[in-house]
């Protein structure tokens, strides 16, 4: 019997983790589907229960259901919990369904090949504090950041999100509006990350690239366009600099492997994706 993952989510545009999933399952050999489900919020009850009625491997959620999804699951992780969303979850044999989060692991294994090493120490600026933020500023204090500062247009939100870490990690940390102490911290930043929309869907850039140290790592979630402003400008200045599709891929792995229990598929779903990351006719 083939076996499904769905994706839950409204609107679902991209078919980027459809494209990485199912050349993982062809590549292993495994009898099982990623098919999107674009639903309203009345069905994702049903969604659930059908998963766990039909022995589905597990879900896939997107915006704007990973808050909703987890309260309708027997269990959430404790990463997932501390984050505020579920992106993935698996069924267990006997029937009980788990959520996780795949986006914090995701980013450390982006950012630290970005990097070149560890986030442990690390002086860290966020942009944003969204959704993905949260993962971010997650994965870099459970990594053992020296210091992170988010900085968000609505500065509230900035230290709202540092209000559900306390008691994680031991760096030091700090909420700022996109403002000038925003660019203060980001003088000092061994890392700097864009974890909002802009870029995609607003123009311009959120991170003041020409005050950054001359060795300083620039990340931007965003990967549709591939090049945003920030990335081209980053690199201008000779820094290093990635784009969210190392993020993209890692996340994805790691939930196939809590799937299937067959790890190590980055190489797979990196050939897979390749083309549709690359083709400029793929909008926001
Ligand atoms: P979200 O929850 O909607 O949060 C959006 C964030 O962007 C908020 O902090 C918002 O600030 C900020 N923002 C929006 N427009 C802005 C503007 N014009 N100027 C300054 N800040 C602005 O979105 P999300 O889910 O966190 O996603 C953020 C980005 O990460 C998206 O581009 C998404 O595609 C990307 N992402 C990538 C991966 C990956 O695997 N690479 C994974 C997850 C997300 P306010 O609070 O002030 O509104």
């Amino acid at each position: 019997m083939t076996r499904l993952v769905a994706l839950i989510g409204k609107p679902l545009k991209r078919r980027h983790s459809q494209i990485m999933h199912e050349s993982a399952f062809d590549a292993c050999g495994i009898d099982a589907r990623y098919v999107l489900r674009e639903i309203e919020a009345e069905e994702v009850e049903g969604v659930v229960a059908d998963a766990r009625r039909d022995g589905w491997l597990g879900l896939g959620v997107t915006a704007p259901y990973k808050q909703v999804a987890a309260r309708l699951l027997d269990e959430v992780e404790g990463p997932a919990r501390a984050i505020g969303a579920v992106n993935n979850v698996v069924r267990t044999d006997d029937g009980r369904l788990i959520g996780f989060n795949t986006d914090a692991p995701g980013f450390r294994a982006g950012v630290e090949r970005a990097m070149g090493r560890t986030l442990a120490g690390t002086d860290v600026v966020v942009a944003g504090a969204g959704g993905a933020a949260h993962a971010v500023v997650y994965a870099c204090l459970t990594a053992g950041a020296a210091r992170v500062t988010v900085g968000n247009r609505s500065r509230d939100a900035a230290a709202a999100l540092l209000a559900r870490f306390v008691g994680i990690g031991e760096g030091e940390r700090m909420a700022t509006g996109l403002d000038d102490a925003f660019v203060l911290a980001a003088r000092e930043a061994d890392l700097a990350v864009n974890a909002t929309t802009v870029g995609m869907v607003d123009p311009g850039m959120t991170l003041p690239v020409d005050e950054l140290r001359p060795t300083a790592t620039v990340f931007d979630l965003v990967y549709v366009p591939a090049e945003t402003p920030l990335l081209a400008a980053a690199r201008d200045r000779g820094l290093r600099a990635a784009n969210g599709s190392e993020m993209l891929i890692a996340q994805a792995a790691a939930a196939f492997e809590r799937w299937t229990g067959v790890g190590g598929m980055e190489d797979v779903m990196r050939t897979a994706v390749a083309p549709l990351l690359a083709d400029s006719t793929v909008t926001a």
